[in-house]
């Protein structure tokens, strides 16, 4: 059991929080604020408690100069102060005088947040290599550390891990909630039923070697069923193919060869287009310009029949092109299902999560993780180092 904010007395503390900040932004607008949204329990605790709360997060990447302005994390800091209803001091920098001044102008219950975290990449990357100096400093500025950044657990970046290493510590509000959620897959109950889709196989082959004796079926749709398909000879049509995945395909289904279960029959469109001529077709029946692009409705029974008594579901990426309108009613068939039948659902992060948003069912399955490189590491069975950072109770 790892430490968490509730562990420390915070009045009149400087309480450092990584958060992930990391959102969408167009023409300096923010489009969406849902992880601002979700690092507020954390944040207003620390106000309630009546600590100085100073915030980190990374935006974006940083190259090179040119990088700066379009990831620069002001826009985060009027949207959060409208969101909390009170003033959020902002750090143009990310060390010296004006950061050093605004910490001192801190008083209890007020928040203030530093510049992108990555700007100091642009000096041979000190966050993103943790370097040492920089993790000193800026613990310097605080007397307690709380992680709240789910989405960069598996990062040991000098804003997480080199705070971590520097101050008393735990995590906060979010990554608690995520890691008690994941926890449950560790020792499932069974069946434990893992859906996984997308399109690249190369991005889930840890996941699969890690689960592929502790699942009880692996039920593969979206673009990467095609490695496995063709693997086993399948006709696929032209459908996408991640060639240099197919070895580990090939060998997965001759060691697993009952854990696996594939699509029978796909929606087939003439080009890659929501607009495009489409029909559902079985394998067979697939010409060899037609692209599969959502599971069909044999598949989808096959996988409810699976899934029927399923005790708890992982589901990685989607079945179909969820950005096509057309493509959705695998993914959609499949979250009613779960949702219908109360069953354990844990979606991994990603394009599966934006997707289940889109189609209203994020808010109704038991959990959707807001991490997808995290969420994926801890599901390889990866010690991450963002949890591994922070002190256990
Ligand atoms: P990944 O990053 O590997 O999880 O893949 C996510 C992407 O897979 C999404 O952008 C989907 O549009 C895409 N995808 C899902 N199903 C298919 C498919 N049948 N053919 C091509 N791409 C797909």
């Amino acid at each position: 059991m790892k430490k968490t904010i509730r562990d420390y007395d915070l009045n009149n503390k400087r309480v450092l929080i990584r958060c992930d900040f990391n959102v969408p932004i167009k023409d300096g607008k923010i489009v969406d604020d849902n992880r601002i949204v979700m690092s507020l329990p954390t944040i207003k605790y620390a106000i309630d408690k009546n600590a100085k709360v100073i915030l980190f997060s990374h935006l974006g990447r940083i190259k090179e100069e040119s990088d700066l302005v379009k990831n620069d994390l002001a826009p985060v800091a009027e949207r959060l102060a409208d969101l909390l209803g009170q003033d959020v001091a902002f750090s143009t920098k990310t060390r010296g005088k004006v950061l050093e001044e605004a910490v001192n102008n801190l008083k209890p219950g007020e928040v203030l947040l530093v510049q992108n975290t990555r700007y100091e990449d642009l000096d041979g990357k000190k966050e993103s290599k943790n370097d040492e100096e920089l993790a000193k400093y800026w613990a310097s500025l605080g007397d307690v550390f709380i992680n709240d950044a789910f989405g960069t657990l598996h990062r040991a970046h000098a804003s997480n891990v080199g705070l971590a290493s520097n101050l008393p510590n735990g995590v906060g509000f979010l990554v608690e909630k995520e890691l008690n959620e994941l926890s449950r897959l560790e020792n499932p109950e069974h069946p434990f039923i893992l859906i996984l889709g997308g399109s690249k196989v190369s991005d889930k082959i840890g996941v699969i070697e890690n689960l592929v004796t502790k699942a009880d079926k692996i039920l593969i749709g979206g673009g990467m069923a095609f490695t496995f398909l063709k693997a086993q000879g399948k006709n696929i049509g032209n459908s996408v193919v991640d060639e240099e995945s197919l070895d580990f395909a090939k060998g997965i289904l001759e060691k697993y060869p009952e854990s696996i279960v594939l699509p029978t029959d796909v929606n087939a469109f003439e080009e890659f287009n929501n607009d495009a001529n489409n029909k559902v077709k079985t394998l067979d029946e697939l010409t060899s310009s037609d692209l599969g692009l959502d599971i069909g409705d044999e598949t989808i029974k096959a996988f409810e029949e699976v899934l029927k008594d399923a005790k708890i579901v992982f589901w990685n990426g989607p079945l179909g092109v969820y950005e096509f309108e057309k493509c959705t009613r695998g993914t959609k068939a499949i979250l009613s299902y779960l949702v219908k039948n109360n069953i354990n659902t844990i979606l991994g992060g990603g394009d599966i999560v934006a997707s289940a948003s889109e189609l209203g069912y994020k808010d109704k399955v038991t959990h959707a993780s807001t991490g997808g490189g995290a969420t994926l590491e801890y599901m390889e069975g990866k010690e991450l180092p963002g949890v591994s950072s922070i002190e256990d109770i």
